[in-house]
């Protein structure tokens, strides 16, 4: 039988030290990154905050969802791998927006370029290979959009090639618009085709 005393200390002790690397990939140690924050996460509206501090905001909210991750996630799996599975998805898709958010803070405070170094920080948030594809992803995501550098987000992209029957929809549609970038510029210039109003991203 499990005691209440043994819960408590195993879900305090998914919780960083505060001397430990923070869970937002900052590289700045917990205690003096998001611990003060991820209590109040929730209290400030957006639009009253700064670049600064809605940075402070994001990396808050992906490191409280890293720890709840830790706590209730990763038992589940172990106790009931169909639940936890179950949870796993949600969280991959939960810590999937996050970055996203992250990755916008990052943009708003010209900090973007540092970004690569903190999505590798991030892949030991989610012991999973789903989670590490979705890395790479955001790899190949913020180098052609922070830089403008095709080359090295098709380098990134490539990495998770072949793709699977069930591949993410946004990695299909960041490879297929990496691959058009080539394919647009080359054809407008040979081929007199009828304008689009975009290129058609969908599979055939
Ligand atoms: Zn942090």
């Amino acid at each position: 039988m499990i005691d209440k005393s043994s819960i408590k200390e195993f879900l305090l002790r998914q919780i960083p030290r505060p001397e430990a690397s923070c869970l937002c990939g900052s590289g700045i140690e917990f205690g003096k990154c998001c611990r003060e924050n991820i209590a109040h996460v929730d209290s400030r509206r957006v639009d009253s905050l700064s670049p600064a501090e809605l940075l402070a905001k994001k990396r808050a909210l992906l490191t409280r969802y890293s720890i709840w991750h830790r706590q209730h996630t990763r038992l589940l799996i172990q106790r009931d791998p169909d639940a936890g599975e179950k949870l796993l998805q949600l969280d991959l898709a939960a810590m999937s927006d996050f970055v996203d958010g992250l990755m916008a803070a990052y943009n708003a405070t010209s900090m973007l370029e540092d970004f690569a170094t903190v999505l590798e920080r991030l892949r030991g948030n989610i012991e999973d290979e789903r989670w590490q594809r979705k890395i790479t992803y955001f790899q190949a995501l913020s180098v052609s959009l922070a830089l403008g550098d095709i080359e090295r987000a098709r380098a990134e992209i490539k990495k998770l090639l072949p793709f699977s029957d069930n591949e993410d929809s946004a990695t299909l549609q960041l490879y297929l618009e990496l691959y058009s970038v080539d394919l647009s510029f080359s054809t407008r210039q040979d081929i007199d085709r009828p304008e689009t109003t975009g290129p058609d991203l969908k599979l055939v």
